[in-house]
């Protein structure tokens, strides 16, 4: 029985290693040995034939297999494609020999070895699999280390080229302030308008696919520090109200006032995951309002703040809805055609709020509006209750009302920056301060001019050729005639990553600005260390 079915695995073993390529000779060869087997279990049940008697007629499949074995094994041979199941051929080899072996006894010497040769050749095959087996695992592993490095180099590379990209636009950026600030041709204005809604758009493309390539290289971390709720809050009303100044649309706030004043998270992420959120409800929805509601609740494992916005907009249908928060998936193309966008908002928003293990929820009626909410857990740090958010973003209003530019004639500042471009955004942006001004396209140059002069502040840029800014510092801070040993130095920085600050305040800064540089930030560092 076993010798009238043996023919069976090894030609549907032999079939797989070869890919398939001579399938249809196996399957007549494997409907010849199914219509022999029923006959010969036929005969021996009936008792009309046994086994032994009706042997010649497995043995002839077998001898067919193995004519076919040969062939197709020095096919493959001759083609080069016995590389990929080289082990197993030689196996197969050994098994044929055996049946060959077998056979001969049987019929020329009349003698019976029972199966032992075949059983031999069996052993071989299986050991010949087990290595083929191991060199397959080996093999799989490399493509995958090497897969895993390409997807890893990619996303380098998006990251390194959105980091180069924001240096021109940050000149971008900043020359046009000039034009806005010194310019009184209204034409010229207008497009000077349309310059910096244009740059700023480009730039918040650039880090939306700075954030995608971090997250798809797993290398962005959520950085938890201590912050004030009302503060995070009254910016992101204050921000959505600038979004809303060109459309006729209603903002309303809702924001319980029991909230804790003080909690522990990363607000920096919050922030952009709320800008996201608010900024496409801005976007898809053309009149009725835009809701923005902040709560807090309390689950078994501590305190979660949910967060949520709700427009009167365009909706989202049904169907769309499982693509929503595919990466570059834009919806309904047509429709929102010139309204710009990459579909990678909402994808990174989801990332965020799940690596903050937190949920996000939608609920849409197409051509009505839409809500998204989000939960995201935060530690409680003061849970005393934070109050209205009105009385904080009134002064926040009226801090930016009486701020009056910087005027500083009698200050050295020393800029540092290997790229002129980004030393002539910095100078032109400090132009207005009257403050004497030092350029340094280096390190070491740097390094050299603080022996000679006193500066009451120096700009340095991080990211530059050995010695970085960083490097620089402790060059000066540990150079023991130093005449900056003690003058504060502000790093510039296009890695404006949440949780930089702390890093670079125990390196020995006293601040950071982070590029592009924005104008009102420039002065509050000088404002904070040079009046
Ligand atoms: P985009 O940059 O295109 O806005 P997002 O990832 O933020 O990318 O959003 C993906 C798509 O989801 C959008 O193109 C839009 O079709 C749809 N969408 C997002 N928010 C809303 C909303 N509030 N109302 C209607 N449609 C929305």
């Amino acid at each position: 029985m076993l010798i009238a079915l043996l023919p069976y695995p090894l030609m549907t073993y032999l079939n797989c290693v070869q890919g398939r390529r001579y399938e249809k000779v196996y399957i007549v060869l494997g409907v010849w040995t199914a219509i022999n087997f029923v006959i010969v279990v036929f005969l021996q049940i009936t008792n009309i034939r046994d086994f032994f008697e009706t042997m010649t007629s497995s043995h002839l499949i077998i001898i067919a297999l193995i004519f076919t074995m040969a062939i197709t094994i020095i096919r493959d041979v001759m083609k080069g494609y016995v590389k990929a199941y080289r082990e197993v051929a030689i196996g197969f080899v050994a098994i044929m020999v055996a049946g060959v072996f077998e056979i001969a006894l049987t019929y020329i010497v009349s003698a019976r070895l029972n199966g032992i040769s075949l059983c031999i050749g069996l052993v071989v095959l299986l050991i010949a699999a087990a290595l083929k087996t191991i060199r397959d695992t080996f093999n799989i592993e490399k493509e995958k280390q090497i897969a895993i490095a390409a997807s890893a180099s990619k996303a380098q590379f998006l990251a390194n080229m959105s980091h180069e990209i924001r240096t021109p636009i940050n000149t971008v950026i900043g020359m046009n302030e000039m034009i806005l600030r010194e310019n009184e041709n209204e034409e010229i204005d207008e497009y000077a308008h349309n310059i910096k809604s244009a740059s700023q758009m480009l730039l918040s493309l650039i880090n939306d696919v700075l954030d995608f390539s971090k997250i798809e290289a797993g290398k962005l971390q959520i950085v938890e520090k201590e912050y004030y709720l009302a503060d995070m809050l009254n910016d992101i009303v204050l921000s959505t109200q600038m979004r809303m100044q060109q459309k006729p649309l209603q903002f309303k706030v809702c924001v319980d006032e029991n909230m804790p004043t003080q909690l522990r998270g990363d607000d920096l992420r919050i922030r952009q995951i709320m800008n996201n959120l608010l900024s496409n409800a801005v976007k898809y929805t053309e009149q009725g309002s835009v809701s923005f509601t902040a709560k807090g609740e309390q689950d078994e494992n501590g305190y979660v703040l949910v967060l949520s916005v709700e427009d009167t907009g365009i909706g989202i249908k049904q169907e769309d809805m499982k693509n929503l928060f595919s990466s570059f998936e834009r919806l309904e193309l047509n429709k929102n055609r010139y309204i710009e966008g990459t579909g990678l908002g909402l994808n990174i928003t989801e990332r965020l709020v799940s690596i903050m293990d937190g949920k996000i929820d939608v609920e849409s009626e197409y051509g009505k509006g839409s809500c998204f909410t989000v939960h995201i857990p935060q530690q409680i740090v003061s849970d005393e209750p934070m109050g209205p958010l009105e009385d904080g973003r009134r002064k926040t209003l009226k801090e930016d009302e009486t701020k009056k530019t910087v005027y500083i004639p009698d200050k050295k500042i020393l800029v540092v920056d290997d790229t002129k471009m980004n030393l002539a955004v910095v100078k032109a942006l400090l132009k207005r301060t009257g403050a004497q001004l030092d350029t340094a396209s280096g390190g070491m140059e740097c390094f050299e001019l603080t022996k000679q002069t006193q500066y009451d502040l120096i700009l340095m840029d991080h990211m530059m050729p050995e010695p970085d800014g960083v490097q620089t510092l402790h060059l000066i801070k540990e150079d023991e005639d130093n005449l900056n040993k003690e003058t504060p130095i502000v790093i510039l920085t296009a890695n404006a990553i949440a949780g930089m600050r702390e890093q670079y305040l125990q390196e020995g800064f006293v601040d950071y600005l982070s590029k592009p540089i924005e104008v009102d930030r420039l002065e509050e560092v000088l404002e904070k260390f040079l009046k």
